[in-house]
């Protein structure tokens, strides 16, 4: 098994093209998503319209978000969320396409198992809205429960922040392990990164390319500027959703 995993696309359709040009040379089986394909950007159709026909994709807290309610959500990434329910509903599309936008969200899973390695958007815990960040290796306790969850591998997106968690209580982000982690035994949590919409200071999208045993993780470059451009212009998207794709953050 060869395959890619993206996440956290968040309607980016220039960074997610990017990333399947980058992925076409990579000789995988599969793109499996774990989730967050809308929300924040521009193209939340297109990117939905892509992502349906890859292996397998699970929900995010923003597809939760557009199907309940985003109660947990702050002021500028609610008004995204309005404008992307209208974006889903929009008349200018057949009604046929609208159906086919939310069947899509209606049946997106909240984990995945296969063998002993795990998929899952935020965290085995609350598989759709928890939090994994750096420096949760000091809460050995969250650490501790979370892994107790885990068969032996964990992929997951939500943070933005690529890296591996490792068994004993260590955040090795990409760089620190040479851009590639191959698994040796015990458990860990792979953080895969975000697609579209990068928080770790690199504003270039980041996935990986996982074999079975070795994870890779990858950053491409895209066309930052025409996605910022497309959210200035569209009023129901805050300027600030543009602002901090060009530094990463
Ligand atoms: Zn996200």
């Amino acid at each position: 098994m060869r395959i890619a995993i993206i996440s956290d696309l968040h309607a980016n359709i220039e960074a997610l093209n990017a990333v399947l040009s980058h992925i076409a040379d990579q000789k995988v089986q599969d793109i499996v998503c774990l989730g967050d394909v809308i929300g924040y950007g521009p193209n939340p159709r297109e990117c939905i319209d892509i992502v349906k026909n890859g292996r397998f994709c699970l929900m995010g807290n923003h597809e939760e978000a557009v199907m309940f309610y985003g109660e947990d959500f702050n002021e500028k990434a609610r008004q995204a969320l309005e404008w992307t329910k209208e974006q889903l509903n929009s008349p200018q599309y057949d009604r046929t396409s609208n159906y086919e936008m939310w069947n899509f969200l209606g049946s997106l899973e909240e984990s995945r198992t296969e063998g002993d390695v795990m998929f899952v958007h935020g965290s085995p815990r609350v598989p759709t809205k928890e939090y994994m960040v750096p420096t949760d290796v000091r809460n050995r306790e969250k650490m501790t429960e979370i892994f107790s969850l885990i068969p032996s591998l964990c992929f997951v997106g939500h943070s933005h922040i690529p890296g591996v968690y490792t068994d004993n209580f260590q955040f090795l982000g990409p760089d620190k392990v040479g851009g590639t982690y191959t698994h040796q035994g015990g458990k860990a949590l792979i953080n895969v990164g975000s697609v579209g919409q990068p928080r770790d200071g690199d504003p270039r999208a980041s996935y990986v390319v996982f074999d079975g045993r070795s994870v890779r993780f990858h950053r491409v470059d895209y066309d930052v500027r025409t996605t910022m451009d497309k959210i200035y212009a569209t009023p129901g998207l805050p300027n600030y959703l543009a602002d901090r794709l060009i530094v990463g953050r």
